[in-house]
């Protein structure tokens, strides 16, 4: 027979990732694998952990393995058609939220959405929000769609729109805050090419330029559709900060600062366009 203990044990998989996966496997809580830990498992349980542990040794990221990833406390699906949600995308949200914490109503817009996780996790701290979510990958949108449905209810208040960044947005629409994870890494950088990265799609993750060309349509677009004083917030690269706000200021926001991120890196950048 194999234990739970067998497979912490045996497995050449880092402590962390071993316990991740077996608690998929298994569908256990963190808790039962202490609780649970000599119990004889399941031959299928087994075989479909091994499977699992040798793909993650191929370098396959764990939350694809998995399915889901956690991300401003909310849980959600991911797969090989979206990047899977940063710890450090957090701090745009809540430069988001602190944007709109004193507009009732206020109407957001995330370009490049993904997975959901940035216009989902605003929606979900603002209910009265009117949140817009823009990707061009209909795959991407299938899972940021049931993402949605899934962490706020059939009746939510988030738009997705298939669409090349603002392309297809009703141009009469107007925001009080546009938010942006946009594909910033150069297409020469080698980080492509190594860890989680090689696993999720490339239009994520790279413009195939000089990493700021996404950057460049965002903040050109912007003011047309910012509300008066309306803000834009985008995340970049950890060497992108100052090339950021020079383009920002060159467009005419104003306020025009970066925020600092855990590892205390400047990642998100922004301004107000008061018009
Ligand atoms: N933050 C991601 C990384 O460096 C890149 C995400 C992005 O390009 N928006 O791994």
């Amino acid at each position: 027979m194999t234990t739970a203990a067998d497979l912490l044990r045996t497995s050449p998989l880092p402590a962390l990732e071993t316990r991740v996966l077996l608690m998929h496997v298994l569908g256990w809580r963190r808790t039962e694998l202490i609780t649970r830990d000599h119990e004889s498992l399941d031959a299928k349980a087994v075989e479909r952990f091994e499977a699992l542990a040798q793909r993650r040794l191929n370098g396959e990221p764990i939350a694809q393995l998995t399915g889901k990833r956690e991300f401003f406390g909310l849980e959600f699906e991911v797969s090989p058609d979206v990047l899977i949600p940063r710890p450090e995308t957090e701090l745009l949200v809540e430069t988001a939220l602190e944007a709109i914490a004193d507009t009732p109503n206020a109407r957001v817009l995330d370009l490049g959405t993904g997975t959901g996780a940035i216009a989902i996790s605003i929606a979900h701290a603002r209910p009265d929000a009117g949140v817009w979510a823009i990707d061009r990958s209909p795959a991407a949108l299938d899972i940021a769609r049931r993402n949605a449905r899934n962490l706020l209810g059939a009746a939510h208040a988030v738009t997705f729109i298939e669409s090349d960044w603002t392309a297809k947005l009703d141009p009469s629409l107007r925001f009080e805050v546009i938010v942006s994870n946009p594909p910033y890494i150069a297409k020469d950088d080698p980080h492509l090419t190594q860890g989680d990265l090689r696993f999720e799609p490339r239009g994520a993750l790279t413009d195939d330029a000089d990493g700021l060309s996404a950057i460049r349509i965002i903040i050109d677009t912007a003011p047309l559709l910012l509300a008066p004083g309306g803000a834009l917030w985008i995340e970049h690269g950890y060497d992108q900060a100052d090339a950021v706000r020079h383009l920002l200021t060159a467009r005419g926001f104003t306020g025009v600062r970066s925020i600092r991120d855990l590892a205390g890196i400047e990642r998100t950048s922004g301004g107000a366009f008061i018009g």
